[in-house]
């Protein structure tokens, strides 16, 4: 059976160009990059040539790139390194719809003792802007909020927030893990301390990721050991995946005019076809402020897990919720904080395209789910009475 991949936004097709680059440097030039020969220096050189890829696709100085082992290494190290270099104050400012690896290390952190404010959203899933505007004090040691959502895709204003930060000197860092490759970014024009980004979430192998630290930004290590990233990051290199992410930044670059026009195209497609064949359905998130790749959408009066199943049968992958908080029958804390109703979020599902999807993936899509969501509302007590 075919497979519809239709869940990039928990992780990507390593896209075959990266493979490529990344398999001499298992069997052949495996070398350290720290040795003194030049077997393992020339590795060495090639890791410095990923880590102006990696730059590029930001705008940032090769010097601003630390290589990390993923997205929640790089979230946890930007995170604690702006309180250890900040020991008086104790207050985090982020928002209530971010990914766990920042959610709950500030979760974590308030049990020890630091003061956090969740900045909550509307509706439509934007940031209230007042409400982060009111809540930063001279304690502030940190804000930590997400470029855009991996649930709903919408867009936070992050060029605004980093501008009014800087003039008030406040750290500021964001997950931009799901941005990254999305749409463009020029980290040089914000005032952006620290950046996260993936390596699986941009078509290039799990298991690595990189942090941008801007110049002048003070920092501490999260991983004490070798001399490695400048002794900001112990640990040998990850050689051949960090070759792969320098790669698959070059991928996603040449992609972003397509991801922007025929991926956006085959998402709007896939809404407004399901929204015209499917009664009591909702998109969650602004339509505007959007990744081009992403749409939530809420059924009524069926469960997310039931569509999933049956979709799973045709050989379509799609979610519910995140990854992390499907599993379990709570609805995803991204929902909930929109203030989506309990019976639309509970049967909400998140489709995540990726250049790789056909309009005929998309069109098999749009003929298969509305029988679906029919079976499974004829099979529920709620549908039946209303
Ligand atoms: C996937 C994801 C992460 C975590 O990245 P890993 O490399 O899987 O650790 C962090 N933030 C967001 C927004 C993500 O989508």
């Amino acid at each position: 059976m075919n497979v519809i991949y239709l869940d990039n936004n928990a992780t990507t097709r390593t896209a075959p160009e990266v493979l490529e680059e990344m398999l001499p440097y298992f069997c052949e030039q495996y070398g350290n990059p720290s040795s003194m020969h030049s077997f393992g220096g020339n590795v060495g050189a090639r890791l410095r040539q990923a880590r102006e890829q990696i730059a590029r696709l930001i705008n940032a100085d090769p010097d601003e790139i630390i290589f990390t082992s993923c997205g929640t290494e790089s979230d946890n190290t930007a995170i604690w390194a702006a309180l250890a270099s900040q020991p008086d104050k104790r207050h985090i400012v982020s928002s209530k719809v971010e990914h766990p690896a920042v959610k709950n290390l500030c979760e974590h952190l308030a049990g020890k003792g630091y003061r956090i404010t969740f900045v909550p959203v509307d509706r439509n899933g934007r940031l209230d802007m007042d409400y982060f505007y009111d809540h930063l004090t001279p304690d502030t040691a940190l804000v930590t909020i997400m470029w855009a959502n991996n649930e709903t895709g919408v867009i936070f204003p992050i060029e605004k927030i980093a501008e009014f930060l800087n003039e008030r000197n406040i750290v500021f860092h964001t997950d931009a893990v799901q941005a990254i490759g999305k749409i463009p970014i020029d980290i040089h024009s914000t005032g952006v301390d620290f950046l996260s980004l993936s390596g699986h979430k941009l078509h290039g192998p799990k298991g690595v990721g990189a942090l941008y630290v801007r110049k002048g930004t003070k920092f501490s290590p999260f991983l004490i050991g070798g001399h490695q990233e400048r002794g900001r990051r112990g640990g040998t290199e990850n050689t051949a995946s960090i070759i792969g992410l320098g790669r698959a930044c070059e991928f996603v670059a040449d992609h972003m005019e397509e991801e922007n026009t025929r991926v956006r195209f085959l998402r709007d497609k896939l809404e407004t076809q399901l929204t015209t064949r499917i009664s009591h359905m909702r998109i969650n998130g602004d339509r505007s402020q959007r990744l081009p790749n992403t749409t939530s959408v809420g059924f009524d009066y069926v469960e997310g897990e039931s569509i999933l199943l049956l979709m799973n049968e045709l050989g379509i992958c799609a979610s519910s919720g995140s990854a992390c908080t499907s599993g379990s029958l709570e609805p995803s804390h991204v929902l909930r904080a929109m203030g989506v109703p309990f019976t639309s979020a509970h049967g909400s599902i998140r489709f995540s395209l990726s250049v790789y999807n056909t309009e005929t993936e998309i069109d098999f899509v749009i003929d298969k789910l509305p029988a679906i969501i029919e079976r499974l509302r004829e099979l529920s007590p709620f549908w039946k009475r209303s």
